[in-house]
């Protein structure tokens, strides 16, 4: 995928970013690549990526950080581990690119239209609401939202498959669903909290480094 290159500025970090991520178990070794791009050579999909997996390495050390979560490369990754296997440096590029995924949830800022991150949230909400996923309905949702125009094209072929009963729109739910939304809340507020943690210590390095 080609995106527009432009020119980057001091002002264009958030500073701090690039430790948050690195303090994160499994992903201390960011700080150590040497930028040899094996990790983009041996990705299958790095070709349709919007940047290299190379260049996310430098780009979460950088502090970069709306760049990268508003990338599509994270969520084009597919978890295969080829490039954390190749890696010089031992860096566990796979695990980054899943604490990249979580971040740009948890914090709303990932590509609004594009279908991967709209599915991944779609799912989520569909099973706090009603502890079931029923396929058809969120490939529905997911298409609505990514997408609406491409959706509105395939109307003839979505009403034969729902005549046909192929493509049925029941919602499945399961009993007890406000149990399951208080676990699942408790989950996220611990993630929350982990991640307020890290950011308080990540900000506590970089002053302490700031002042050596
Ligand atoms: S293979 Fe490892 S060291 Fe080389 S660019 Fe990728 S992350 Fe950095
Ligand atoms: S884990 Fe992701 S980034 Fe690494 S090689 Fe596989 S698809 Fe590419």
């Amino acid at each position: 995928m080609k995106i527009e290159r432009t020119i980057k500025y001091e002002a264009d970090r958030v500073k701090g970013f690039g430790d948050e991520v690195s303090s994160v178990p499994g992903c201390e070794k960011l700080q150590a690549c040497i930028q040899c791009g094996t990790c983009s050579g041996v990705c299958p999909l790095s070709i349709y990526m919007d940047y290299s997996p190379r260049q996310v390495m430098a780009m979460v050390r950088s502090d970069f950080k709306n760049e990268v979560l508003t990338s599509h490369t994270v969520w084009l990754c597919a978890s295969c581990y080829q490039c954390t296997v190749d890696c010089p440096r031992e860096i566990r590029i796979t695990d980054i690119m899943y604490e990249l995924k979580q971040r740009a949830l948890q914090e709303g800022i990932y590509p609004k239209k594009f279908s991967i991150p709209v599915l991944a949230k779609e799912f989520y909400k569909m099973v706090y609401r009603y502890g079931r996923v029923s396929e058809n309905l969120l490939a529905m949702t997911m298409f609505l939202k990514s997408s609406p125009l491409e959706a509105l094209k395939m109307w003839r072929l979505g009403l034969g498959l729902i005549l046909r009963g192929r493509f049925p729109l029941t919602l499945e739910k399961i009993k007890r669903r406000d149990e399951l939304g208080r676990m699942m809340k408790v989950v996220d507020q611990v993630k929350i909290n982990k991640l307020h943690d890290e950011l308080k210590q990540a900000r506590q390095h970089v002053a302490a480094r700031s002042q050596a």
